[in-house]
Formats: structure tokens, C-alpha cells, sequence
């Protein structure tokens, strides 16, 4: 018999906001542990939580980005739950009236993956678990404000998953919502699946999968539990509905619990926190906001006649586009801008290790280096020569440094025309050669040009003169 996979996804998102969703403490990774805290987030008694706008705004601007429909009435619902890393004993989410709907992504191979809803929530604290017996609770992440995205059963495979959360990502980071860094935790992801007869209508029962902390170990999960579950229907069992968690190490799922139902949750309205009307003119003006994606970018660059490796190395991140775009302008040849900055600039980035917005080097320094290769006065390998001179003495100007490094490149015609005809003169059997018909002997004769020129002499003009004078000019 054959199966079919049914995979569902249900992504958290931390926000960029500068403070937490319900106080004041700052939103903020790799600070020491509990030094971000208050007694909001805490869950002392006695204090009230907040809203904070910007998380809402940022969070409005996420479900735009996503295509998503706003609910014009929402509101904040306790969920409740007993774990250490949540000292309220409760997490401020959203149940019955998610704050957007709809939506989706369609991925490369056409299939769109609609999402069923998007909601606003507090992240909880985090467990230490690699101190021997005990285990230490941090809060600092404890009511960071958190985006939880849940689509429908639209995928079905673990390539779809994998393509859906690389696209789920750049939109998300490119309309400036979070960095999506699953090495820090700002994106996390769980995944549903279940196998059912091909044919059948209907879904299987199914598994959710904790613990993957990346795209490749999403699909590795996936492939992994799929296999599971088709074994297990095969050879005459049954899928029990649980928990499981990925052991990357071993390459498989395990048992973590049985799953929880929404009753076990015992939700009900947050009463400290009034519900919200979202205006129709907030959302407009948000729109209207709302950077440039990632599609639309790609479709921008390719007009300008770039190619697929330079549209995806300036669609990396929205740094790396801006980047090129301000080269551009400062340059005035888009086609220039895209070869540096993919090229020598993109090099440069990586020895770095850093982001394009955090390069030693700045625009309009690069567009002076490509003047001096557009005027003739360099040739490209002295300009990436003085490219290289000015990441180490950026207070120096692109002219200067060319003088200095004595690359001047010599497009004086008279000066190359005495040197070819001196090359010639010396050269009459290559010169023959030439003349009866074996082309090849020119290059020789080139390279004895550029040599005797101190490899500085414009080739262009040193060819031309070359040809003219072999003719017998
Ligand atoms: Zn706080």
C-alpha cells in the first residue's frame, strides 16, 4: 500500500522590538542570566502586564508580508501550563480570535502552503539541563514577544517543509520582523506529520516532532518519522498520537509525551488585558511601510540585467542589496555595481565574517575605484589592487593610492607605439610568421609589449597598435 505524508508547521518567531511584550525589559540576546527581568515578567503578584505597540506593529507588518487577513477584534487569552521556565504558571497568547488569518506561501514548486493563523504571544524563560542533576532557569527570554504561524495541512513532503521555512524566513527577515536565527532562537519550529493511504480521504493520526534546531534537521526529522510511521502501518500497527522529540545524534524520534488537547490548556480570557481594535488606517499605514520583498527585488535586478548567481548573493539579506543599490547609484552603471559587489566586495564580506552593513569599505569609496578602471587609468587588476589598498588605508582616496602603488595605467598612444615598433624591429621572424598568415605570433608579440611596459600599458590601445603596425601602418 502506498502513504501519503501530511505535514503541518507551526513556526515561533521572536520580534525585534527593543523591550518584551508586556514591560519594559529589554529585548535582547546573550545578556547574563536573569539580568533582564522585572516583576512582569517575573510573574510577581500584584503587577500588571502592558501591551507594547511596537510588537504589535511589527507583528501587523508580519502578517501583510505574508498576505495574511487582519481580524479588526482580537484578543489575549492565558494559557496554562506548569513548567519552571514559566514562572507565571500561565503564557499570555492568543486562542480563539488570532490576530490574522489566511495568507500563505507558495513555494518552488508550485504548491502554496496557506496558513491557518498567526498569533501573538510571550515567549517563556529557558531551561539549563546541562548542569549534572540540577537544572538552572533563565528568564531573560521570559515574555519576549513571539509570532506563532501555523499553516494549514498543505505540505507533503520534507523537501515542501524545507522550501516552505527557507521562504518563511526571507520574507519574515526582509520585512525587518526578526533575523529568524535558529543558532539564537529567534526562529524555532515544530512540525506535525501523519501518513495516510494514497486515495483515502482523510488524515492519519499524528505525530508532532520537538527539538529541531534547523531546516536540515526539519527534514531529516520528517524523512525519519514518515519512514516510522509507514513501517509501522505495514506491518499491521498503529500510529499513537504524542510528542516525540529528534535525537539528531542518533537519527530519530522518541517518545517525549502524550500530546496535550486545548482543554488541558484551561484557556480564558486574559482579564488584565483590555481586547484590541485593530484600525483599519494602523493597517494602512503599516502597508504602506512595508519594505521591499525579496520576489519583488529579484524581479527588479533581473530587469537590470543581472544573473542568477549576482540576483542571489544580492537577495542574501536586504543588507546585501542595499549595498549594491547605493554602489549603483554612486557608480551609475548598475551592471559594475552588481560585479563588485558580488565579486570583490562580497569577498572581502566573508573574510570578515560580517554583514554588508558593517564593511570597512563604504559605496562611493568602491565607485572611485571603478572610475579609475572606466576611465582606462586602471586596468581590473590594478583596481582590485587599489580596492585591497583601501580596505587598509581608508583614509587614503582611490587617485592616491594608484599613484602611490605606481599602477598607473598608460594609455599615452605614442608611448605604446614606440614600444610595439621596438618590439617588432627586434621580433622579424614572429613579425614574418605573422604576415604569412599565422596569427598566433601576435600574442607573443603582446606579451612583449606589456612586458617591456611594465605590464601597466592599456591593452586595448597596445593591441590596436599592434594590429596597425603589423599591417604595415
Ligand atoms: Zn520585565
Amino acid at each position: 500500500m502506498e502513504f501519503r505524508p501530511t505535514i503541518g508547521l507551526e513556526t515561533h518567531v521572536q520580534l525585534a522590538t527593543a523591550t518584551k511584550l508586556f514591560c519594559g525589559c529589554a529585548n535582547r540576546f546573550g545578556d547574563a542570566p536573569n539580568t533582564l527581568v522585572c516583576p512582569v515578567c517575573t510573574g510577581q503578584p500584584g503587577v500588571l502586564p502592558v501591551l507594547n505597540r511596537q510588537a504589535l506593529e511589527l507583528g501587523i507588518r508580519a502578517a501583510l508580508a505574508l498576505d495574511a487577513e487582519l481580524a479588526p477584534f482580537t484578543k489575549f487569552d492565558r494559557k496554562h501550563y506548569f513548567y519552571p521556565d514559566l514562572p507565571k504558571g500561565f503564557q499570555i497568547s492568543q486562542f480563539d480570535l488570532p490576530f490574522a488569518h489566511g495568507g500563505g506561501i507558495r513555494l518552488d514548486d508550485g504548491t502554496f502552503v496557506r496558513l491557518r493563523r498567526i498569533h501573538l504571544e510571550e515567549d517563556a524563560g529557558k531551561g539549563i539541563h546541562d548542569r549534572g542533576d540540577s537544572t538552572l532557569v533563565d528568564l531573560n527570554r521570559a515574555g519576549v514577544p513571539l509570532l506563532e504561524i501555523v499553516t494549514e495541512p498543505d505540505v507533503h513532503s520534507s523537501e515542501q517543509a524545507y522550501d516552505y521555512l527557507t521562504k518563511l524566513k526571507e520574507r519574515l527577515r526582509f520585512a525587518g520582523i526578526s533575523e529568524c536565527d535558529m543558532e539564537k532562537g529567534s526562529l524555532r519550529c515544530d512540525v506535525n506529520v501523519s501518513i495516510h493511504p494514497v486515495g483515502q480521504d482523510g488524515f492519519g493520526t499524528r505525530c508532532e516532532i520537538k527539538n529541531l534546531n534547523s531546516f536540515a534537521m526539519v527534514r531529516r526529522a520528517l524523512e525519519y518519522e514518515i519512514a516510522r510511521q509507514t513501517q509501522l502501518l505495514e506491518s499491521g500497527g498503529r500510529v499513537v498520537q504524542e510528542t516525540r522529540t529528534w535525537r539528531d545524534a542518533e537519527g530519530r524520534t522518541e517518545t517525549m509525551r502524550s500530546k496535550e488537547e486545548a482543554q488541558d490548556y484551561r484557556y480564558f480570557p486574559e482579564p488584565d488585558l483590555p481586547p484590541l481594535t485593530i484600525d483599519a488606517q494602523l493597517i494602512a499605514a503599516i502597508r504602506t511601510q512595508l519594505p521591499e520583498s525579496a520576489d519583488t527585488r529579484r524581479a527588479r535586478y533581473q530587469a537590470m540585467g543581472l544573473n542568477s548567481e549576482e540576483l542571489q548573493t544580492l537577495t542574501l539579506d536586504r543588507a546585501s542589496g542595499d549595498w549594491f543599490e547605493s554602489l549603483a547609484k554612486a557608480c551609475g552603471e548598475a551592471k559594475a555595481a552588481a560585479v563588485w559587489t558580488c565579486g570583490e566586495v562580497n569577498r572581502l564580506r566573508n573574510e570578515r565574517n560580517c554583514s554588508f552593513s558593517d564593511l570597512p569599505i563604504t559605496p562611493a569609496q568602491v565607485a572611485s575605484v571603478i572610475a579609475l578602471a572606466k576611465s582606462g587609468r586602471a586596468s581590473v587588476s590594478a583596481a582590485r589592487q587599489v580596492f585591497n589598498a583601501l580596505v587598509a588605508s581608508p583614509s587614503k582616496t582611490a587617485d592616491s593610492l594608484l599613484n602611490e602603488l605606481g599602477l598607473e595605467q598608460v594609455s599615452d598612444t605614442g608611448a605604446i607605439e614606440a614600444a610595439v615598433a621596438e618590439v617588432l624591429a627586434a621580433n622579424e621572424k614572429a613579425v614574418a610568421e605573422y604576415r604569412a598568415g599565422k596569427e598566433k605570433a601576435a600574442g607573443s608579440l603582446m606579451g612583449q609589449v606589456m612586458k617591456k611596459m611594465g605590464g601597466r600599458a592599456n591593452p586595448a590601445i597596445v593591441q590596436e597598435a599592434l594590429k596597425r603596425l603589423l599591417a604595415g601602418g
